[in-house]
């Protein structure tokens, strides 16, 4: 399983924008973005013109680190996005919000998706009563996620139910903090994914 392992605060910088890669540090003092907000490297503070190349490549490269997948990867999801009846830019980001590590992230049950991936590898949860240990596994309308009953007194979980009880997740997901499960309730509409993501720019980085 292939992943990027160098500095993700660098790729905050990268991007101009705070990804929220590092879980509860990122809304902390300490996040590297809020110090140096200039792109990584020697030359980074030196203003470059970004061209309509440039801002396509940036968004591409913003979103496919956002969800952390790597560069063929994300163009096979593209393909499977525009292969579907719809909008392909809003199909992208449906067949990225649907992964197992991403609704683990989203159910409340990891603070970053790099930790939520790291979970689900561990094998600490089971879809439909199944284990389940591959974080880009297709969840779906129905699904249910829930932490394995082996698993529960585990460190990560221990004190799991209290902090889901607070949790605010996205609508189209439900979470039983008491059971430690949560369920994909619907197909997520793009209004539902709050994400300061221009996916129309990665449709024409695509298309060029
Ligand atoms: Fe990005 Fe979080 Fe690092 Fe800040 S702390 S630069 S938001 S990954």
């Amino acid at each position: 399983m292939a992943r990027y392992t160098g500095s993700v605060c660098r790729l905050c910088r990268r991007e101009g924008a705070k990804l929220f890669l590092k879980g509860s540090r990122c809304y902390t003092k300490k996040c590297a973005f809020e110090r140096r907000p200039t792109p990584p490297g020697q030359h980074g503070v030196r203003r470059r013109k970004v061209g309509e190349f440039g801002l396509q490549l940036r968004e591409k490269q913003k979103v496919r680190r956002v969800y952390s997948v790597l560069e063929r990867q994300f163009k096979n999801y593209f393909d499977a996005a525009s292969a579907r009846p719809g909008m392909t830019g809003e199909n992208l980001l449906r067949l990225l919000e649907l992964r197992l590590d991403n609704v683990v992230y989203r159910m409340g049950f990891a603070t970053s998706r790099a930790q939520a991936r790291q979970f689900v590898g561990h094998g600490h949860f089971a879809v439909n009563g199944r284990p389940a240990n591959i974080p880009s596994f297709q969840l779906k309308p129905g699904d249910q996620v829930e932490v394995r009953p082996s698993r529960t007194s585990r460190d990560p979980f221990k004190t799991a139910k209290e902090t889901l009880k607070s949790h605010q997740g996205p609508e189209w997901l439900s979470v039983d903090a008491a059971k430690l499960a949560g369920t994909v309730t619907e197909i997520p509409r793009r209004d539902q994914m709050p994400l300061d993501l221009n996916e129309q720019l990665v449709v024409e980085y695509y298309s060029r």
